[in-house]
C-alpha cells in the first residue's frame, strides 16, 4: 500500500480510513503508544497500537530508531497536543534497530557528541529542523534572483585562479602524491600538479563570476568554496557554500540595497515555511537560555530576533565612523572591554563587529569604505580620498551572534587603476589576463556581494556553531566521513 507523509496526516481536516505511514520509532511507551517520525516534519505521529492482537516478538522489536510501517485508521485523538491519531491495525518491522547499541536515544546530547555521528545527528529533532530549514533557505535563494530575471552561473570549482586566496587554498593533483615532481630541496612542486598546471580548489567564484555579469547583466553562484581554515571559530568552515551575486551598472549603493532585501527575503520565507520548526528550535534555545545567568540572556527570542531583521533597516555606517565609535566606546573601568581599542587602518576583529552590532547598534549593520589596504585588489578606489587614507567602495554585512555574514564590494572598473594596484601587491597582470579582459571590452561600473550560506542558516536557526547547520562539517577536527 501506498504510504502518506506524517506532514500531511498531521494536516488533515477529517479522519481518514486505512492509511499507512512509514517512519522511524523516536519513542514506545507502555507497549502501546509509538512516536513515529518519517523526517517530513517536526512533529511525530501518535500510533496506537493494539497489543493485545500482535506478537510479542513484533512489539519487542519497536525500538527506539527502528524503521516501521504501519496501517490503520487516522482518528481523532484523545491524547494532549496533537489532533489526530493512527489506529493501528497492521504494524510491520522493515528494519530492526538495535537499543542497546543505537546513539540516538531521546536525551539530551551534546552537539559535540552529535557532530562526530553527523551520520546519525539527523534523526534527532533539532537536526531534523536544521536541515529542513536549510533546504528550505537554498530554495529561497534561488527563488529570489530566478524571479528577479538573474542567471544561475555555475563557476569552476577547480581553478587556476589563485590570486584571491593567498594562504588558504587547498591544492588539486592529478597525480599520486609520490609521484609529483619536486624542487632540489625535495617539496612537491604544485605549479606542475594537474596535468603540467597549477591549480587550486576554489575559494569564490567572483572573478569568474564578474565575466558573465558583463555579459548576461545580472547573476549568482550559490555553489561549495573551499577555504584551508586551519582556524578552529564556530563561524569558520573548510566547505562552506557561497551565494555571489554580481550585477553589471550596479555601483556600491546598489549593491547594499540588493544585499539587504534579498537576506530580508530569505528570511521571511523561512518564517512562512518552516515556521515548526523553528518554533521546535526556539523552544529549544529557551531551555538553554533559562541556563544562563539573568544579564547573559538574549533579550529576544528567535522569532523575535527574526522579525526584526525584516521590520528594521540595516543601519549603514562608513568604516571611519565605526572607528571612531569603537574608540569612544572602550572605558577604562571595565577591563573586558580593553579589546575595543583599534587605529583606522586596522581590519576589524569579531569581537569589534560584535561589539557594534549588538552593543552599539542593536540591530544588522552595514559598514562601508574600508581602507584600501584590508581589503582585496579588485575593490573601487574611492574617488577623492586623502592620500595615505584611500578607501575603497566595500562593505561587510555584521549580524548579531555572528559577525560578518556578507561581504561585498563596486569592483575597480577602470583598466589602468587595476592593473597598477595588481602590480602593487605582486600579481602577475599574465596571471588574470583573462580577467583583465573584462575592463578591455566594454567595461563599466558593477558590484557584487558573497554571503556564506551557513553564516546565513546559522542565523536563522538561531544555532551558535557552524559546525551544526551543515550536514558534513569539514573543519581540521572532521574530515572523517
Ligand atoms: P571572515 O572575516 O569571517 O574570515 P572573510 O572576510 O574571509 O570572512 P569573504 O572572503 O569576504 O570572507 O567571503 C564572503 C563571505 O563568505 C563571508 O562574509 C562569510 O559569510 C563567508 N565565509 C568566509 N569564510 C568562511 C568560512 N571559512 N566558513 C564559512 N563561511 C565563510
Ligand atoms: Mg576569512
Ligand atoms: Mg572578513
Ligand atoms: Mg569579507
Amino acid at each position: 500500500m501506498k504510504h502518506t507523509k506524517i506532514k500531511d496526516l498531521l494536516c488533515c481536516t477529517s479522519t481518514l480510513s486505512n492509511v499507512t505511514a512509514k517512519g522511524w520509532v523516536r519513542t514506545f511507551r507502555n507497549n502501546q503508544f509509538i512516536a513515529l517520525n518519517d523526517g517530513s516534519t517536526i512533529n511525530n505521529i501518535q500510533c496506537v497500537v493494539d497489543f493485545e492482537n500482535t506478537s510479542a516478538d513484533i512489539l519487542k522489536r519497536v525500538t527506539t530508531g527502528a524503521a516501521i510501517a504501519v496501517t490503520g485508521d487516522l482518528v481523532e485523538s484523545q491524547g494532549k497536543g496533537q489532533k489526530y491519531e493512527i489506529q493501528v491495525t497492521k504494524l510491520e518491522i522493515l528494519g530492526d534497530s538495535d537499543a542497546e547499541k543505537f546513539p540516538m536515544q531521546p536525551k539530551k546530547h551534546s552537539l559535540e557528541f552529535l557532530r562526530e555521528n553527523a551520520h546519525l545527528r539527523v534523526r534527532t529533532n533539532a537536526f531534523g529542523a536544521i536541515m529542513r530549514v536549510r533546504s528550505v533557505l537554498a530554495f529561497a535563494v534561488h527563488k529570489y534572483f530566478q524571479d528577479k530575471g538573474f542567471v544561475y552561473v555555475n563557476t569552476p570549482i577547480i581553478t587556476g585562479a589563485d590570486a584571491e586566496g593567498a594562504g588558504e587554498m587547498f591544492q588539486v593533483t592529478s597525480m599520486p602524491l609520490d609521484s609529483l615532481p619536486r624542487n632540489e630541496e625535495g617539496q612537491i612542486d604544485y605549479k606542475q600538479d594537474f596535468f603540467g598546471k597549477h591549480t587550486n580548489l576554489t575559494v569564490s567564484g567572483q572573478l569568474e563570476g564578474e565575466t558573465f555579469a558583463m555579459a548576461l547583466g545580472q547573476i549568482y553562484t550559490f555553489g561549495p568554496t573551499f577555504r584551508a581554515e586551519n582556524s578552529n571559530t564556530s563561524r569558520h568552515l573548510a566547505e562552506f557554500w557561497m551565494i555571489e551575486p554580481e550585477v553589471a551598472f550596479n555601483d556600491l549603493d546598489d549593491n547594499m540595497d540588493l544585499a539587504e532585501d534579498f537576506i530580508q527575503y530569505v528570511v521571511k520565507y523561512a518564517l512562512d515555511h518552516c515556521v515548526d520548526d523553528l518554533k521546535f528550535l526556539e523552544g529549544r534555545l529557551l531551555e538553554e537560555e533559562k541556563s544562563k545567568p539573568q544579564d547573559q540572556r538574549s533579550e529576544m527570542s528567535l522569532l523575535e530576533k527574526l522579525t526584526f531583521v525584516l521590520d528594521n533597516n540595516f543601519k549603514r555606517v562608513s568604516y571611519t565612523e565605526a572607528i571612531d565609535i569603537l574608540k569612544d566606546s572602550t572605558p577604562n573601568k571595565k577591563k573586558k572591554f580593553q579589546y575595543l581599542i583599534t587605529e583606522w587602518g586596522a581590519d576589524l576583529q569579531s569581537e569589534h563587529e560584535r561589539f557594534l552590532v549588538e552593543k552599539h547598534f542593536k540591530c544588522p549593520v552595514i559598514l562601508y569604505d574600508y581602507p584600501a589596504n584590508i581589503k582585496a585588489f579588485y575593490m573601487r578606489l574611492n574617488d577623492n580620498t586623502e592620500p595615505g587614507r584611500e578607501t575603497v567602495r566595500a562593505m561587510d554585512i555584521l549580524f548579531p551572534g555572528i559577525g560578518e555574514i556578507v561581504g561585498g564590494s563596486q569592483r575597480e572598473e577602470r583598466y589602468d587603476v587595476l592593473v597598477e594596484k595588481m602590480k602593487k601587491i605582486g600579481i602577475d597582470e599574465e596571471e588574470l589576463w583573462w580577467y583583465l579582459d573584462t575592463r578591455r571590452f566594454g567595461t563599466a561600473t558593477h558590484s557584487g556581494f558573497g554571503l556564506g550560506f551557513e553564516r546565513l542558516v546559522l542565523f536563522v536557526t538561531g544555532m551558535t556553531n557552524i559546525r551544526d547547520v551543515i550536514p558534513f562539517p569539514r573543519t581540521p577536527q572532521n574530515a572523517e566521513f
